[in-house]
Parts: C-alpha cells; sequence; structure tokens
C-alpha cells in the first residue's frame, strides 16, 4: 500500500466511525420512553395508562401505532413515548374497522 493509500484509507476509516458515532447518537434519541401521567402533554390531555372507558382505549384509539400484541406502543399525539395499549386519553378517536 502506497502512503498516499494508506492516507486515504485512514480518512475514509475516520470518516466511517464518525457516521457510525453519529448514527449511534442518532439511534439513541430514537429510543422511545414510556409515557408518564406527570408530562406537560399527557396532562393537558388526562392521560391515563388505564382507561375508566368500556369502549375507549388506547388499543382501539386510530392514533395508535407500532404492532399488534404490544403492551405498549408508540402513538401519533406523544411523539418518541410509548403509551400502554389500555391507556385513554381525550384525544381518542376509535380506529376505524
Ligand atoms: Fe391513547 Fe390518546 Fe394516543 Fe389515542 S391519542 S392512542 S387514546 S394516548
Amino acid at each position: 500500500m502506497s502512503s498516499v493509500n494508506r492516507r486515504d484509507f485512514l480518512r475514509m476509516t475516520g470518516t466511517t466511525l464518525i457516521g457510525m458515532t453519529l448514527g449511534g447518537v442518532a439511534l439513541r434519541t430514537n429510543a422511545q420512553e414510556v409515557l408518564s401521567a406527570d408530562d406537560p402533554t399527557a396532562k393537558a390531555l388526562n392521560y391515563t395508562a388505564k382507561s375508566t372507558k368500556p369502549d375507549a382505549k388506547c388499543g382501539n384509539c386510530m392514533y395508535i401505532q407500532g404492532s399488534d400484541g404490544k403492551q405498549q406502543r408508540p402513538c401519533a399525539i406523544f411523539p418518541g413515548k410509548l403509551v400502554d395499549v389500555e391507556g385513554w386519553c381525550s384525544a381518542w378517536v376509535k380506529r376505524p374497522g
């Protein structure tokens, strides 16, 4: 390997490491945490992790996201947070179908 090629290789490796590091930060930023009832938006929308309404809960709300079968799932109203499928908030709208 000539010295120029070695320099190019080292530069490329450094760029790759920076990309991997930034990618890791991006992945951590996307990590979702369970929505707390103390969250200001949750309070404003009266979110509770246990719905008291017989036919209305996060699990049948049109804003729930993610896969069926998980107890905690993303919600379009609370970006970056997970809501309980048994929960409820005042933004609830029945999921069509
Ligand atoms: Fe649950 Fe409210 Fe999100 Fe609907 S909008 S899934 S009721 S937290």
